[in-house]
């Protein structure tokens, strides 16, 4: 039996930044209530959604998804890729009616926003302010969003609520750096990229890499979600000279178990911040075309 999905202005996106944690449970916070857990997800016209978790944070339901929506099999493999997942998570944004909503995710450090070419090591954090994904997923229909109100993608991540991430990271004394502007390049998911790629991404501007926020920044801007994203570097990007950190999967392991935590308080303090103080002046609402769906003029 499929359930209905609630109302809620706000949403988090879980990412591997907490996937090392049951959220918000282990966080043990009073000031974040959770209502109700749907662990059957919703049936959208992508397919069924993982689970979704109801939470009340100052006041407001916060709909929130763990690992971007991505459903995982016995084997541990995604069943399904992450731009399914996205389409999945977005569609149950949309029936909520959620307006601000806030993701984020472990990533390949490049190089420093304010240095390129030097190291981006882990630990940093980017409030990423672009994006960019050179590559054309599977199509998947039917499309999100209106034909007389196509989106554009100029700051493609809300002003407001970036203010609220940047600001809070700051305050973390766990970030080794925390940097807005930030450009994030979504490579293929399902491998680690190569020295190569990862120096063509260099070339081109990219400080983060990741395989998922590509897929989401568009979707949310075409239902007129206000988005922004933390991205924390787990390990410098592919041919670094710095080498990987924690070369055994152990390493890894102990960096997300450590970093869950703090990344989920400073995601959900920046959320409380956003709903009690409101996300301030922001540009999202002015990068739409009207009446594209005037065209093609019958007959043309
Ligand atoms: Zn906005």
């Amino acid at each position: 039996m499929a359930s209905t999905v609630p109302d809620a202005k706000y949403a988090l996106i879980g990412g591997s930044g907490t996937w090392g944690m049951r959220f918000p449970e282990d966080l043990g916070r009073d000031d974040v209530e959770l209502v109700e857990v749907f662990d059957e997800g919703f049936e959208t016209s992508y397919g069924r959604s993982i689970g979704f978790k109801l939470l009340r944070v100052a006041g407001e339901h916060v709909l929130r998804t763990a690992m971007h929506g991505v459903r995982y099999g016995d084997g541990g493999f995604p069943v399904e890729p992450p731009w399914v997942a996205s389409h999945q998570v977005a569609s149950v944004f949309r029936d909520a009616g959620v307006k601000w909503a806030l993701v984020e995710g472990s990533v390949g450090g490049i190089q420093s926003p304010d240095d390129p070419g030097r190291p981006l090591p882990p630990w940093s954090v980017t409030i990423t302010d672009d994006f960019m994904m050179l590559w054309s997923p599977s199509p998947c229909g039917p499309p999100l969003g209106r034909r007389d109100k196509v989106a554009r993608y100029k700051e493609p991540f809300c002003a407001g609520l970036r203010r609220a991430l940047f600001a809070r990271s700051l305050r973390e004394p766990q970030f080794a750096a925390v940097y807005d502007p930030g450009v994030y390049v979504c490579a293929p998911a399902g491998r680690f990229e190569s020295a190569v790629e990862i120096q063509a991404f260099a070339h081109l501007g990219a400080h983060t890499v990741g395989q998922t926020l590509g897929h989401e920044a568009p979707l949310m801007r075409q239902l007129g979600i206000h988005f922004a994203s933390l991205n924390i570097v787990s390990n410098h990007a592919e041919g670094a000279d710095e080498g990987w950190s924690g070369e055994d999967a152990g390493g890894m392991g102990d960096f997300y178990a450590t970093c869950a935590p703090i990344v989920g308080n400073v995601m959900v303090d920046a959320l409380k911040h956003v709903i009690s103080e409101g996300p301030g002046a922001c540009n999202c609402d002015s990068y739409f075309l009207d009446r594209l769906d005037a065209f093609p003029v019958p007959g043309a």
